[in-house]
């Protein structure tokens, strides 16, 4: 009895979500314009895609930073592009967290690091977007809008500070999400650890890569990097790396190579 209750009272307050922060007709189009990797039409999950960005909406809180105002579009553009990758899972992996820090563009934070004989170093980082355990997301406006243009390179700034929120909603940021009963997280380990190696040396080589050096910096970023481009410019993924392609098709349930090569030419 409790459970058709609560159930019933979910439903109830998921359609309230819905009603109050339903994203208008022309904003979402224009949204799907802007960020053509978003999926278009219903085979490819659209109506989905726009049911979460409006629980997305309801749930998050958008601050703007150095007196940005956060508009319904950036808001929109970020929620639609944050909830891709949980398209197939829903919204509870991000229930971690609450906030989400607009900056009109890249943020400078001073970092201090000791070394071994204890020495403290500062240096000051410059960051498109930066996702910590238990939030807020903070993310460079001026990145978030040039994704469109940039996806044919396999960037994306929501999308990056999203998979790491993913990799630590278990508490830790080791590049390893929450697996589903059927992904092996020994196969996961050995896959990413296999691949991470060799990218690293391709970096260190200088290289030509299809993922952002910036993979190189840990396995962690590795994940978020793959995970970019995976949505974004998944041919490339496929072809360079089609085993870690293979693990985020069956970990994030979606197929992108096959989404967008089926729409065919413009
Ligand atoms: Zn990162």
């Amino acid at each position: 009895m409790w459970s058709v209750l609560s159930e019933r009272w979910r439903a109830r307050r998921e359609a309230a979500a819905l009603e109050r922060r339903a994203v208008p007709d022309a904003l979402w189009r224009r949204t799907l314009k802007r960020f053509p990797f978003l999926p278009q039409g219903e085979a490819e999950g659209e109506p989905e895609l726009r049911r979460l960005t409006s629980l997305f909406l309801d749930a998050k809180e958008f601050t703007g930073a150095h007196g940005l105002v956060v508009s319904d579009d950036m808001a929109v553009a970020i929620a639609a592009q944050a909830c891709l990758p949980v398209l197939a899972m829903g919204l509870a992996p991000y229930d971690g967290f609450v906030g989400i820090v607009v900056h009109p563009g890249q943020a400078r934070v001073r970092r201090s690091v000791s070394d071994d004989i204890g020495v403290v170093h500062e240096y000051d980082d410059i960051l498109s977007g930066e996702a910590v355990q238990g939030g807020p997301v903070m993310l460079s406006w001026r990145d978030v809008r040039s994704a469109g243009p940039k996806a044919a390179l396999g960037y994306n700034v929501v999308i990056h500070e999203f998979a790491h929120v993913l990799d630590m909603a278990d508490g830790v940021p080791d590049g390893i999400p929450t697996l589903p009963r059927g992904i092996d997280r020994g196969t996961w380990i050995e896959t990413f650890g296999s691949e991470y190696a060799a990218f690293c040396e391709r970096v260190d080589a200088d290289q030509h890569t299809t993922l952002d050096p910036y993979g190189a910096e840990g396995v962690d970023e590795f994940f978020a990097v793959a995970s970019e481009a995976f949505f974004v410019s998944p041919p490339a993924l496929a072809t360079e790396h089609p085993a870690v392609y293979d693990l985020l098709r069956r970990y994030y349930r979606q197929d992108p190579a096959t989404r967008l090569a089926g729409r065919g030419p413009e």
